[in-house]
């Protein structure tokens, strides 16, 4: 037997908790693999804390993403022995997820891990950074963004997501601002590529519908009134790739910014993104994502820190990534 992190029904609310499983517990899917490492993306810690309904059935093994090896596989596409990253698909929603030593999925599911990292990268990057990804993929194919031209604008840049986008986003030559609420994380921050920085109280506040013209694009993960005012401050024929909700799902804006200067809102959604979009991503991340940025966005904890770590991530305490080693 082995150790997972399971959702049960507690009188009608969720309850997470760590459970003894077997491999006879497991769904029946066709691959079974050896999970290494998961992580704790802002959904895990919703779902581990309880704090928001992730788990559509209960049931539920938490943790929206896996890296692992496959240990037995019923489809010609996997076979033992190859390491595989999962991110999404429903994982921790509506299937069992990456918090349990073993999982068993479907072959759809699987990305083949690229050769520039290992498992535990992988995971140090997680469903954040490759939605980060993305996102910078979504701005460059809209062609609003240039290499040494305007400003480019990333919100919770010291979170999961914002870590990843400004690394990426510097790494192609784009004048990257970094929207934080905590100063103590502009060195590091400015590490990772950042050259301008702007208090992400600046960005809570209400603000005309039409600002001052400064961005040519955004990465935003906080949404509400940020979303707005970022989507208010963009270029004429700009864009922002909006993928967050960390500080509110609201949309508290107006028209004026789409109308009056052909401002894009590019939303980009990271569980049911097919194939060839999460390969482009993680081709992009194997490229752009510097081995020693990376190794400086995240740290690798035990297994039972996670219901700690899932406090941490929804009171915004987190810098950057952090990794969960199953193999303890
Ligand atoms: P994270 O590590 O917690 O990062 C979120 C960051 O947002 C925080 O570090 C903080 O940045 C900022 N923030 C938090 N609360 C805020 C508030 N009340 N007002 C303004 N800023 C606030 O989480 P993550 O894993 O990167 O995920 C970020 C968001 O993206 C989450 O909403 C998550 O659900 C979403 N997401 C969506 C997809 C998708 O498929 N669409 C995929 C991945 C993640 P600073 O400390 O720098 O201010």
């Amino acid at each position: 037997s082995f150790d997972a992190f399971v959702i049960e029904d507690a009188e009608g609310k969720p309850k997470g908790g760590f459970k003894r499983l077997t491999l006879a517990d497991l769904p029946d899917n066709d691959v079974l693999v050896e999970v290494a490492y998961s992580t704790v993306n802002y959904k895990d810690g919703l779902a581990v804390s309880g704090k928001g309904r992730i788990a559509r059935k209960l049931p539920m093994v938490a943790g929206i993403d896996l890296a692992g090896t496959v240990v037995e596989s019923r489809s010609p596409d996997w076979k033992a022995g190859d390491k595989v990253v999962v991110n999404g698909w429903g994982l921790s929603e509506t299937q069992w997820g990456g918090y349990s030593r073993f999982q068993r999925l479907k072959p759809e599911w699987l990305t083949r891990l690229p050769d520039a990292f290992s498992l535990e990268e992988a995971m140090g990057i997680g469903t954040a950074g490759y939605t980060a990804a993305l996102c910078v993929d979504a701005l460059e194919k809209w062609g609003v963004i240039q290499p040494g031209g305007k400003e480019v604008l990333v919100t919770g840049a010291a979170g999961g997501v914002g870590s990843v986008a400004v690394a990426l986003l510097a790494k192609r030559g784009y004048p990257v601002v970094a929207s934080t609420g905590r100063p103590e994380t502009h060195d590091y921050l400015r590490g990772l590529g950042a050259t301008g920085f702007i208090d992400r109280a600046a960005l809570l506040e209400k603000g005309a519908p039409l600002q001052k013209e400064r961005w040519a694009g955004g990465v935003d993960s906080v949404g509400g009134q940020t979303l707005v005012n970022a989507l208010s401050q963009t270029v004429w024929g700009g864009a922002i790739a909006a993928c967050g909700l960390a500080g509110s799902a609201d949309l508290p804006g107006t028209v004026l910014p789409h109308i009056l200067r052909s401002v894009t809102l590019l939303g980009v959604d990271s569980v049911m993104a097919p194939p060839d979009r999460r390969n482009a991503a993680w081709t992009r991340l194997a490229r752009d994502l510097d081995k020693d940025k990376l190794a400086a966005m995240y740290e690798v904890q035990p297994f039972q820190a996670l219901p700690d770590l899932a406090t941490k991530i929804l009171a915004g305490q987190i810098r950057g990534r952090v990794v969960v080693d199953l193999k303890g």
